[in-house]
């Protein structure tokens, strides 16, 4: 992998197209695919019909036990691995991609998004093989008894529906468990970020996946492909990351087919900073967590509580790091943040923003759009903001703002800490800041989500159980979770 600066971006001027059926479709509806540093469009997207989401559906169906079921599960896997190869081996078009399609910045493109991509695969390909059945001896009236053993099965036909703050990433941690346990799918990426997606066709075309096996439709979520997707009488399970209303959608326009569900929603996440943590590590790993990707990963802090005793001192230190972010180029080195995904979601930030002034907020520092004097004014950027002085009831402190702002609240007891951040609608991730050993395990178990680190943030094991409780989420993934979601164990009894 090489890590130089991108030139190209693929498809720049040109179409992104539909994969179906082993082959590169167009229709009658284009949409544009736009730059949200400085408003450009890079591509046009065709947005599937009805009919070509049927056919991607009828391909996947026919591939299913046509071909990839047939496959052993070494050969399943070995296809896999090589979908890892060909992502590696155009590493630099997808970051460009990536970067142009989303405007995150250069480093975290090339360290996070992309490796990670192919990494799902070669981790999703390799446990797949470990993977377990469940084994017991009955007894029975008659005293010779009964073997009962489970097998695993493909659940069917997966829809597989991304967001777009992690796109390839987060399309391929649920697309290589599908995959690898035997599914074929039909991918729907979010209409902001399509082009990472269309370059994975192409080398899903290029290393000889089976035609049918893997299908991309381009397009919307409501009245558009997702919609047609999630209602398709032939799909058997729904895969979704994205907000929690749209997986309330979903899961109305599923319950039709009573499709099997995962679902890892949005998140509304607590630090909790205690007085006797390593107050620089907390500070630095507390900036991460709210800034990173602009604040566009479920995981982000958005409510941060502090003891007391070094809440002025915290709030300080962090009003230094937020201004010291550099905001810009995402093909820049030392840029930190780019700009948010679109205008539309600019101006649902700065909604929040003017809603947490009007309730009184105190602005620590940002809570503005940046000016650069070039093209960039015309992108979707927003300054990084820190709030203090805002009650619990505020929309600002109930409501996913995805963006790169947090709020700091003091608080007097552990007993209070633990109330204030569990009390939320959302349940995905909280962080805790503690040298005591003891304090550090009590607290995090107490927090009511599916995802607590102690003195560090986004610190993951593919292996681990991850998602959410509440509004976060529907089920766990990661591991054996997304192996077992993806099959469907059967019980075979042989009676002895
Ligand atoms: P979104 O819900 O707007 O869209 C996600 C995807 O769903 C897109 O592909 C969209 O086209 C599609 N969609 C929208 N409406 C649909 C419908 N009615 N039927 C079928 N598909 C539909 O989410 P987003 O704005 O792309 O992503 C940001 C959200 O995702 C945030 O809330 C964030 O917290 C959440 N998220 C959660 C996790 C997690 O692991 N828990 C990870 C990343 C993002």
């Amino acid at each position: 992998m090489q890590l130089g600066k991108p030139t190209h971006v693929p498809h720049a001027g040109g179409i992104l197209k539909n994969y179906i059926n082993g082959a590169f479709t167009c229709g009658e509806r284009y949409f544009d695919n736009i730059n949200p540093v400085n408003g450009q469009v890079i591509n046009r997207v065709c947005e599937a019909s009805q009919a070509q989401v049927d056919a991607a559906v009828q391909a996947a169906k026919t591939a299913l036990t046509g071909c990839w079921q047939q496959l052993s599960v070494e050969e399943r896997c070995a296809i896999l691995h090589r979908v890892a190869d060909g992502i590696e081996a155009r590493f630099e078009e997808f970051v460009a991609a990536e970067m142009a399609d989303t405007g995150k910045s250069l480093t975290q493109a090339q360290t996070i998004d992309i490796p990670r991509a192919a990494a799902n695969f070669r981790a999703f390909a390799d446990a797949v093989k470990s993977q377990s059945a469940e084994c017991f001896h009955t007894d029975t009236p008659d005293g010779r008894g009964a073997l009962n053993y489970s097998v695993n099965k493909p659940i069917g036909v997966v829809a597989v529906i991304a967001p777009w703050n992690l796109p390839l990433l987060l399309l391929t941690w649920k697309l290589a468990p599908a995959l690898a346990t035997g599914n074929t799918v039909v991918i729907k990426p979010s209409e902001e970020t399509p082009a990472t997606a269309t370059l994975l066709a192409e080398v899903m075309d290029a290393v000889g996946v089976p035609a049918g096996v893997f299908n991309l439709v381009h397009g919307f979520g409501d009245n558009s492909t997702g919609a047609m997707l999630t209602q398709h009488s032939q799909i058997d399970a729904v895969t979704f990351t994205g907000e929690s209303r749209t997986g309330s959608a979903i899961m109305r326009a599923a319950s039709a087919g009573v499709k099997s569900l995962s679902f890892e929603l949005g998140g509304k996440n607590a630090a909790l900073i205690f007085a006797d943590c390593d107050f620089e590590a907390a500070v630095a790993g507390t900036r991460r967590s709210v800034f990173t990707n602009g604040g566009q990963v479920c995981l982000c802090t958005e409510r941060v509580y502090v003891e007391r005793s070094i809440f002025d001192r915290f709030v300080a230190a962090m009003k230094e790091q937020a201004e010291a972010i550099k905001i810009g180029w995402p093909t820049e080195l030392d840029t930190d943040m780019g700009p948010l995904i679109s205008h539309k979601h600019r101006d649902k930030v700065l909604s929040y923003i003017a809603a947490a002034k009007a309730d009184g907020a105190k602005v620590i520092c940002g809570g503005g759009v940046p000016s650069f004097g070039d093209e960039r004014d015309l992108g979707a950027f927003v300054e990084p903001s820190i709030f203090t002085g805002l009650s619990e009831s505020s929309q600002l402190q109930r409501q996913e703002v995805f963006g790169p702002i947090c709020h700091i609240t003091p608080f007097d007891s552990e007993e209070e800490a633990v109330a204030l951040a569990n009390d939320s609608d959302y349940g995905l991730a909280a962080t805790v800041w503690t040298q005591d050993l003891s304090r550090g395990h009590r607290v995090a178990q107490q927090m009511d989500v599916g995802v607590a680190w102690v003195n560090s943030w986004y610190l993951r094991d593919l292996r681990t159980p991850f998602g959410g409780i509440k509004l976060s989420g529907v089920g766990r993934e990661g591991g054996m979770h997304s192996l077992s979601f993806y099959s469907e164990p059967m019980n075979i009894c042989i009676k002895l």
